[in-house]
């Protein structure tokens, strides 16, 4: 309904000192997107999810999510309006069940802070499992997540990411450090999440990328240097350069 677009940054930049990390980035993203940012280490792909997660403040431009600019809106305004960022270091609990990791997410509270009554914790813990059959991860509920796979680890931070009504998953490397069977896994959940959630993803896996993600920017040195399709992007040879260049 409406616009179609569900993230853009219009003419960001942003400055550490002297150092320009971003400047003048023009993307639009629209919803059921499945968009991948490459680029070499220090292009600027971490501080633009940091910018549209609201971890950090633009020094140029303006972003917005479905149709509302981000000025001013918190990092955790922008939670309930349906933004979910993963972290290549994990914020999962070692010591809790997968299945109350999940819970504990949906809730929104750290055990530390809060103890739920009854009621509601039977209700999050059900909606857990529900979202844990949805990343192949039902089997796993009642572990511990300190006994999780490296690759079941991606699997229950995507569920904790899909609580609430999640509308964009800003995914930051979710290949890094899998094995091929557990990309291969990852890459079928991601495959089978619900058409309508917009998806953007930071990777370096270049295979893992394109067999996910329909549109794929390519940046550096703070700059979009080219965007287009997966199979434009495979072709293109500035994105072979800096694949290549990372071996
Ligand atoms: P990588 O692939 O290594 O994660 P990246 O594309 O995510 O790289 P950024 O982490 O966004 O790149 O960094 C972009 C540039 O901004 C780099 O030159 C980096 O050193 C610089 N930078 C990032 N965060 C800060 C900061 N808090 N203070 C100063 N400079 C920073």
């Amino acid at each position: 309904q409406g616009d179609p677009v569900a993230l853009e940054f219009r003419g960001v930049g942003k400055s550490f000192g002297a150092l320009a990390a971003l400047e003048a980035i023009d993307l639009a993203i629209q919803k059921g997107e499945r968009h991948g940012l490459i680029g070499a280490n220090g292009a600027g792909k971490t501080t633009l999810f940091g910018i549209a997660a609201g971890a950090l403040s633009q020094s140029a431009g303006e972003v917005r999510f479905l149709g509302q600019d981000l000025a001013g809106k918190r990092p955790f305004e922008r939670v309930r309006m349906g933004m979910r960022r993963t972290f290549q270091s994990s914020n999962i609990v070692h010591e809790l069940s997968v299945r109350d990791n999940v819970a504990l997410s949906a809730v929104g509270i750290t055990p530390a802070r809060h103890s739920l009554g009854t009621a509601a914790l039977k209700k999050a813990r059900s909606q857990a499992d529900d979202l844990l059959a949805r990343v192949q991860l039902e089997a796993r509920a009642g572990d511990l997540a300190r006994e999780l796979s490296h690759g079941e680890m991606r699997q229950l931070e995507i569920a904790c990411a899909l609580t609430g009504t999640p509308r964009l998953l800003l995914l930051d490397e979710p290949a890094a450090g899998l094995s091929v069977a557990e990309r291969k896994r990852l890459r079928t959940v991601l495959a089978e999440l619900d058409a309508g959630l917009t998806m953007v993803m930071i990777e370096h896996d270049m295979e893992f990328t394109m067999s996910v993600v329909s549109r794929v920017t390519l940046l550096h040195n703070g700059r979009i240097v080219t965007q287009g399709t997966s199979e434009e992007m495979a072709r293109d040879p500035s994105v072979r350069a800096v694949y290549l260049g990372r071996q």
